[in-house]
């Protein structure tokens, strides 16, 4: 599961494909994927 983020309205959707639309403002092409919550350690 990922998570998408609308840049318009902020709803967080949790699903396994990128949303066309939002479906809490039904703006579309809005919707990018958030960041991964889980701690990734050291990286360069
Ligand atoms: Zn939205």
């Amino acid at each position: 599961m990922a998570v998408f983020v609308c840049e318009k309205c902020g709803a967080r959707v949790e699903t396994r494909c990128k949303p066309k639309k939002c479906p809490q403002c039904s703006e579309s092409g809005t919707m990018g994927k958030a960041e991964n919550p889980k701690p990734q350690g050291k990286g360069s």
